[in-house]
């Protein structure tokens, strides 16, 4: 059992079930005598526990046929530049939401290959609130219409999928994926880093639909290239191993606890723990967020009087909370409660936040 309970944004706490398969196979996996990070990935040992990990990520999310899924590195921010590249074909101009931090960077990447419309914003509310889809200014000829489906630093979240007729919509899921049940055929391309609900850092996942694989433009890096990794199953080069086994073992473990109706649930019921605290605790904590598009993961709050936050990470620290500390950027406090913070760790931080005031 563990000691503490980790709030950390990512890379973030893992199932402690997971934790311990690893740990009992690290050494001779599944009597092969040696460790998966030994394995060559062309080894049908290592294949079948890639395809596994596929299949089940498949059956969890619903994916359709006919989409693809690549099992990338690089992280979300290499996909900022990829979506652009990949995507593009002659087209010169792409769409883009900004509600936050990630949305920003995002659209500072592309800016980079293409001409960006920013379709919307909520900027003018510091991010407050997700724009409303009717103030929505799509542009024509836009390749493509990228948002920010959770905003891990401002703690904002889409409550909506929004409607882009026929340009495909690419969501930078990384901190939401896996959280709820998704309606995949939405979607052009879904993407996240791993290290957050899907398992640790190193891995990227892209899920893209198949017809859009025919626009990577010609400068786009072969590793990096949709197509060509979908055709070779993410092996053009060696992909990140590990990363992938543990990522499979993640969903084992989401469809042994109930899939993601499930986990949907049990999120909802940990994110409305600590929101209620913040909101009856009389101001003394606080998070701006209207409450319609309040995340679920990330939930970010900082107290009235900010000389008593030193005080209050103390304090957590002792009670066995950790990893509280805001996003430099913004400092104050964040709670990120992901698939693997047990509801338990909620309650305990209820508790230990109501104690405090
Ligand atoms: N997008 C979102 C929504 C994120 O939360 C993060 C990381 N916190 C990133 C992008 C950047 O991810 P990476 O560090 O994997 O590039």
């Amino acid at each position: 059992m563990r000691r503490v309970f980790n709030f950390g944004a990512g890379p973030a706490v893992l199932p402690e079930e997971v934790l311990e398969q690893a740990r009992d196979e690290l050494i001779d996996l599944r009597g092969t005598g040696m460790s998966v990070m030994e394995m060559s990935h062309r080894d049908p040992g290592f294949t079948a526990i890639a395809h596994q990990a596929e299949s089940d990520l498949r059956e969890l999310m619903n994916i359709p046929p006919n989409y693809k899924v690549l099992f990338l590195q690089g992280g979300a921010q290499a996909q900022f530049a990829l979506v652009p590249l990949n995507l593009l074909g002659k087209k010169t101009r792409a769409d883009y939401i900004n509600t936050g931090h990630w949305s920003k960077r995002a659209i500072a990447e592309a800016k980079r290959f293409c001409t960006v419309n920013i379709a919307a914003s909520s900027e003018s509310n510091n991010f407050t609130t997700v724009p409303a889809q009717d103030e929505w200014s799509l542009s024509a000829g836009a390749a493509y219409v990228h948002y920010t489906p959770n905003e891990t630093i401002g703690g904002l979240e889409f409550p909506w999928v929004p409607e882009t007729g026929d340009v495909p919509l690419v969501a930078d899921m990384s901190s939401t994926i896996l959280s709820r049940p998704l309606d995949v055929s939405h979607f052009g391309v879904i993407y996240a880093g791993a290290q957050k609900n899907l398992g640790p850092a190193g891995l990227t996942v892209v899920i893209v639909r198949e017809d859009l694989l025919s626009y990577a433009r010609p400068e786009v890096p072969s590793v990096f290239n949709y197509r060509l990794q979908a055709d070779e199953g993410s092996m053009y080069n060696t992909p990140p191993t590990f990363a992938w086994y543990l990522a499979g073992l993640v969903f084992n473990w989401l469809k042994r606890t109930g899939g993601l109706m499930r986990m949907a649930e049990i999120n909802r019921r940990k994110a409305d723990k600590l929101y209620a605290c913040i909101d009856g605790s009389g101001g003394f904590y606080r998070n701006p967020v209207d409450p319609k598009c309040r995340s679920w993961m990330n939930v970010p709050f900082s107290i009235a009087d900010g000389s008593l936050d030193q005080a209050f990470l103390q304090e957590a620290r002792v009670a066995g909370l950790v990893q509280l500390k805001g996003h430099r950027s913004v400092g104050g406090m964040r709670a990120s409660i992901y698939n693997a913070m047990p509801e338990e760790g909620c309650r305990h931080a209820r508790a230990v936040y109501a104690a405090l005031p």
